[in-house]
C-alpha cells in the first residue's frame, strides 16, 4: 500500500534548530525536528510526522530543563507559540494555547476585563499554564476556564472539554494524566476598569520584580512545595538552613535574591543544572527528611 503524503500546509518546519531560545533558562540544546503549528491541523500534520517519534511539547520553555544537548530524529518538538490567535467571542475570550499570559493580561485590560492582572509577568503561555495550573498568590488559570479544547495525541482527534469540580488542583490539573496537546481554551470574562487593572498589574510586577531573579536566565520555581506531616514548606526556608542559597555548580546557581529560582549566572550545562539539582534535594532529604519534587518538566 501506498504510504499517505501528508502536505504541511499549517506547520512551519525547522531541522537542526536551536532550542536556545524556546527555554527561559537559555541552555544550548539542539532538535533534529522543530515543528511550529500556524492552527489546529497544523498541530494534525505534526503528530502525524511524529508517529513512532518521541513527541515533546513546548509552550515558552519557562518551566522546563532540556536534559540533552541534541534531540536526534528519534524526537519531534512541537512549539505552539505561532498558534496566538485571541478574541471576544459570545461574552468570552478564545485563546490559543501558544498566546502568552503576558499578551492575555494586556488584551484583557485593553477590552475592559478584570481578572486577569496575575498572569502578566508569568512568561509562560495559555497552553502551559493550563497543564500545570499556573498561577499566583491566590488566583489560578483554573479559576477562569469555560473549555478546553485539545488533541489527542493517539487518534488527532480534537475534543472539548469541560472541567469539573477537582480538575484544577494546585500545580495539577486532570489534562497531565490525558495524552493531549491543548489547542485552545474558553474564558472567562468580567468587567474590570482599565485604571484599575492597570495599577494592579504594575503592583502585582514589582512586587515580583523585587523577589525574583530576572537578572539571570531561569525557569521559575524549581521544587514545588514540599509537605511533610500535613504541614507545607517553603523551599526557600529550607535551602536557607542547609546553605544552599548562592550554591553554584558550573555555570548553574542557586539564586541569592530567591533560593527557590536556579539561575544560569555562566553558560550553565545540562549537566550542571541536573548536578545542583542532585545537590540540592540530597541536602534537603539528609537534613530534613522532606523529598523535594520538581515543578520543571524535565525533557530526556
Ligand atoms: C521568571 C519566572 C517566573 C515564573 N512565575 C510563575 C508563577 O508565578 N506561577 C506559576 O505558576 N509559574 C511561574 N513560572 C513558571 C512558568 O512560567 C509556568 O509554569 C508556565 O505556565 C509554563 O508555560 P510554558 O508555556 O512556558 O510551558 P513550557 O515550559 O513550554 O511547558 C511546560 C509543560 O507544559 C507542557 N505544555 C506546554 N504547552 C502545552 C500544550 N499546548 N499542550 C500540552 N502540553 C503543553 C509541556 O509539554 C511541559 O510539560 C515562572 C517562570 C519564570 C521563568
Amino acid at each position: 500500500m501506498k504510504k499517505r503524503e501528508i502536505d504541511y500546509m499549517n506547520v512551519l518546519i525547522f531541522q537542526d534548530g536551536s532550542l536556545k531560545k524556546y527555554n527561559t533558562l537559555r541552555l544550548e540544546a539542539k532538535a533534529k525536528n522543530l515543528y511550529l503549528p500556524l492552527n489546529v491541523d497544523g498541530i494534525i500534520e505534526t503528530l502525524e510526522f511524529a508517529k513512532g517519534r518521541k513527541l515533546v511539547v513546548i509552550g515558552n520553555g519557562s518551566n522546563v530543563l532540556f536534559a540533552q544537548d541534541y534531540y536526534d530524529d528519534s524526537y519531534v518538538f512541537l512549539i505552539t507559540t505561532m498558534m496566538n490567535d485571541m478574541d471576544v467571542v459570545d461574552n468570552e475570550i478564545v485563546v490559543d494555547a501558544g498566546v502568552s499570559f503576558h499578551d492575555l493580561a494586556w488584551f484583557a485590560m485593553d477590552h475592559q476585563i478584570g481578572g486577569y492582572e496575575f498572569t502578566e509577568d508569568i512568561p509562560g503561555t495559555v497552553g502551559g499554564a493550563l497543564i500545570m495550573n499556573a498561577g499566583q498568590w491566590q488566583w489560578t488559570i483554573g479559576q477562569y476556564v469555560h473549555w478546553i479544547d485539545v488533541v489527542n495525541r493517539d487518534t488527532g482527534k480534537l475534543q472539548r472539554l469541560i472541567p469539573d469540580d477537582d480538575f484544577f488542583q494546585y500545580r495539577y490539573t486532570k489534562l497531565m494524566d490525558m495524552n493531549v496537546i491543548v489547542a485552545r481554551a474558553g474564558l472567562n470574562i468580567q468587567p474590570g476598569e482599565y485604571n484599575d487593572v492597570f495599577f494592579r498589574m504594575l503592583d502585582f510586577k514589582k512586587e515580583r520584580y523585587m523577589k525574583q531573579p530576572r537578572n539571570y536566565p531561569n525557569a521559575g520555581s524549581v521544587f514545588k512545595r514540599p509537605t511533610k506531616d500535613g504541614e507545607t514548606y517553603f523551599v526557600w526556608k529550607l535551602f536557607d538552613e542547609v546553605n544552599l542559597r548562592g550554591y553554584q555548580v558550573g555555570g548553574a546557581k542557586v539564586s541569592e535574591k530567591h533560593p527557590g529560582f536556579i539561575v544560569n549566572v555562566d553558560h550553565a550545562s545540562v549537566d550542571d543544572c541536573l548536578n545542583l539539582i542532585q545537590e540540592c534535594t540530597v541536602r534537603v532529604k539528609n537534613h530534613f527528611d522532606i523529598d523535594l519534587h520538581l515543578e520543571w518538566r524535565v525533557i530526556k
